[in-house]
């Protein structure tokens, strides 16, 4: 068996005639361009698209298809020059009893999955044409509807405070999915503000799989989170038994920010405009003003509901690898950037691999050797919360 990188949560900004699917999403980021961007500068193996129900984006794939540009793989899933693989995929938002919005993926394994999948979501949401569409039924719905087909769906990003199961529905998943959907789940995704230690507080989550995926909305964002996952071959089939850690495929290590870094670790209010990094989690309501419209924070949330003070890892948990990509190491811009990649062949190469003598000779001896601290762990970091990144600073001495 080999080792594969797996980004599994992918959007795309438009579709190749221009009509914008993720407003927010770049225009470059089609669905050929994403998988040209894992194929050529980051080393991505797998990589999930998740707007894979859009009729703009379906049209698409159909296309590169009969191009002979891409081709359906026998185990599920689109090939490109015989080395990557895109799992078709859909985000939805659901919407619970207390009016709590949730975001799920929706694996899908072939095209005509992702068609029958889109039939089904377009009587239920308001634009099924738009990247994560909105529909009015709880996630348990959504996932007897996914799961009636043949489609895999798992919670994403299961603690950002808007959008999340966690973050702002339930304390418990079992208040929002009866037992056979529980058991039926595969997976549920970190997201950026979390990790391993943290996401191992809560006892339920032990039979899980944990994944770490970008939720990328621009080509040089793909791969900043993803998994290192042992299996025969890529495609949806090799993926599926490596989540239900089946025949000795599994998620071998997860690689993700340190979640410091991510836009929601702490608690923040915007009428102050602080984020309260310095205070004893959990801060569920404001200390200035005493309000309670706070932009929790992940680690905030997790501490409110965990039921172990501190981690407990089944044994079957990966370990929890962090990187700090090189757009987040102070004083290395997008043209040295450029270089190393182009040098080291993707950025993960440059991220983990790299000799320093070797990016020096690239790059320069200063900026080489932040790669090193920041890849050692060495920077400094200060945690993010209401919508803004955390920072990496730059040792003093
Ligand atoms: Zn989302
Ligand atoms: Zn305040």
């Amino acid at each position: 068996m080999t080792e594969f990188y797996a980004d599994l949560h992918v959007h795309i900004g438009c579709d190749s005639k221009g009509r914008p699917v993720k407003v927010s999403g770049s225009k470059k980021l089609t669905f050929e361009n994403i998988a040209k961007e894992c194929f050529y500068r980051k080393g991505v193996d797998i990589v999930g698209i998740v707007d894979a129900a859009a009729p703009g984006v379906i049209s698409d794939i159909e296309n590169l298809i009969d191009s002979g540009e891409m081709t359906e793989i026998p185990g599920g899933g689109i090939g490109y020059r015989d080395r990557v693989v895109i799992l078709l995929a859909s985000e939805v938002e659901t919407s619970e009893e207390n009016r709590g919005r949730s975001h799920h993926l929706i694996l899908l394994r072939t095209l005509d999955m992702a068609k029958a999948f889109s039939r089904s979501l377009r009587r239920c949401v308001s634009n099924v044409f738009f990247s994560t569409p909105v529909c009015t039924m709880p996630a348990k719905d959504l996932y007897k509807m996914a799961m009636d087909i043949g489609a895999v769906p798992f919670p994403a990003h299961a603690f950002s405070p808007h959008k999340s199961i966690y973050g702002n529905c339930v304390r418990r998943l079992d208040d929002a999915f009866p037992r056979d959907i529980l058991d039926s789940i595969v997976a549920v995704e970190l997201g950026l503000s979390a990790d391993t230690d943290l996401a191992d507080t809560i006892s339920e989550l032990s039979e899980y799989t944990f994944l770490s995926n970008s939720d990328a909305h621009s080509l040089p964002k793909i791969g900043r989170e993803y998994n290192v996952m042992l299996m025969e071959s890529p495609s949806f089939d090799e993926t599926l038994k490596a989540l239900r850690r089946k025949d000795g495929r599994r998620v071998l290590a997860n690689y993700g920010l340190d979640p410091k870094l991510g836009k929601y670790h702490r608690t923040y209010c915007s009428r102050c405009d602080r984020t309260f990094r310095d205070l004893e989690p959990p801060i569920l309501s404001c200390p200035g003003c005493g309000g309670t419209s706070v932009v929790r924070g992940v680690l905030d949330r997790i501490v409110d509901i965990q039921d172990y003070p501190v981690p407990k890892h089944p044994v079957h948990r990966p370990p929890y690898r962090y990187q700090i990509p090189l757009e987040f190491v102070p004083g290395i811009g997008p043209r040295s950037i450029d270089r190393l990649i182009s040098k080291f062949g993707s950025e993960m190469a440059v991220l983990h691999t790299a000799r320093e003598e070797e990016l020096a000779a690239a790059v320069g001896d200063k900026a080489a050797h932040l790669i090193i601290e920041a890849r050692e762990g060495r920077l400094q970091l200060v945690a993010g919360g209401g919508g803004h990144y955390g920072k990496a600073l730059i040792n003093d001495g």
